[in-house]
């Protein structure tokens, strides 16, 4: 047992109108970018994340087999889902990946298929993955620091991550991307450098703030670093011009044309200036929970319905189900805000 009290809600009537189609909610937003936890396991032991002695993994029984997670994103596909990210836990983890990729590219109409990863193993997956029907791949890197990167993850893999990233690019994963966290004390004085690293190599990069999602609830607004304060750094040694806000769309991150471009650098206040409005993401556990939010307090369970022989009309219904109870924010911030029982590495980030 994972000894985290998971929350698993089945709406029994969910309050939808007639007739609705696809996965809007009472908002008009609609959801289109499914993420998909393919695992709850994990290679590293980011600060910001899992605590140094890991936590209790899913027991294999609970998580959904291949042929689950494939049927599951078909019926998402059908519902109007048109990019799939797979993520973790570490999905490099899961030895069936390529398999699960395979079966996701076989769906029509054919979703977009991502990846979320720290990039360890990625040098002998990349190829297979790529092959397999994977479009693109996000590597997680918060410095190049090697003394940077052993604090931060607690592992010294730093060159798995090069080498990682090095292959995702050789095998066409383009266009690399890199996700990083500024953590103060860590790496915020080093952000500078991770974005010359990026830039020297074709790397697009992304900074995202810190989020209340550490299964050992150490976040605090009052260290966090913004993306006001990394902008102002990456600003000492770099000219950002913003990019219009139009061409953002559903996506997270502001972004900025770095020296006059080509290249540019994103940057996702999640916390500080958050995107909720736009917000056209859901998601699916390891173990078949569906979540609206990354903050959702309730979750739909879709296993065991879908294990007790639930046709794919019925896991529709649930799924719309939850996707229209889809609170309006976040509420990080809000007096009453309450951290996610699940960490972000059983949710899938
Ligand atoms: N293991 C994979 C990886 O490292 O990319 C996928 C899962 S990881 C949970 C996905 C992303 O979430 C990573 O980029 C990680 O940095 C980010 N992340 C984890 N905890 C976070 C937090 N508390 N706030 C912001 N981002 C976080």
């Amino acid at each position: 047992m994972t000894g985290l009290p998971f929350p698993r809600v089945r709406p029994a009537t969910p309050a939808l109108p007639e007739g609705a189609t696809g996965l809007a909610d009472q908002f008009g937003r609609v959801a289109r970018d499914l993420r998909v936890s393919v695992t709850d396991r994990c290679n590293l032991r980011c600060t910001y994340c899992m605590p140094a002695e890991g936590l209790p993994w899913l027991p294999k029984p609970e998580m959904l087999t291949d042929e689950e997670i494939v049927r599951l994103v078909g019926v998402f596909v059908a519902l109007g889902v048109r990019q799939v990210r797979l993520t973790g836990g570490e999905p490099l983890l899961r030895r069936s990946l390529v398999d699960v990729v395979r079966g996701i590219a076989s769906l029509s109409p054919r979703p977009r298929i991502a990846m979320t990863t720290n990039g360890v193993g990625l040098d002998r997956l990349a190829a297979p993955l790529r092959e397999a029907g994977l479009d693109r791949v996000n590597v997680s890197l918060d410095t190049v620091d090697p003394a940077e990167f052993a604090a931060l993850t607690r592992r010294d893999r730093l060159h798995d991550v090069e080498a990682g990233l090095k292959a995702a690019a050789t095998a066409g994963l383009a266009p690399v991307k890199v996700n990083a966290v500024a953590m103060r004390g860590i790496n915020d004085t080093s952000v500078v450098e991770l974005l010359q690293w990026c830039l020297d190599r074709d790397y697009e990069l992304r900074f995202i703030e810190q989020m209340p999602l550490d299964a050992q609830h150490g976040w605090d607004s009052s260290t966090m670093v913004t993306a006001g304060e990394v902008r102002a750094r990456l600003e000492e040694r770099f000219t950002l011009t913003e990019l219009p806000a139009e061409d953002r769309g559903s996506a997270p991150a502001e972004r900025f044309l770095v020296n006059g471009g080509p290249a540019t650098v994103g940057i996702i206040a999640s916390v500080s200036a958050p995107f909720c409005q736009a917000c056209d993401r859901v998601r699916l556990t390891a173990d078949g929970q569906v979540r609206n939010c990354l903050f959702s307090r309730t979750e739909t369970d879709l296993r065991g319905p879908m294990r007790d022989g639930a046709s794919d009309a019925e896991l529709v219904r649930l799924l719309q189900g939850e996707m229209w109870r889809k609170a309006r924010g976040h509420g990080i911030g809000d007096p009453g805000f309450v951290q996610p029982d699940r960490p972000m590495s059983a949710i899938g980030g």
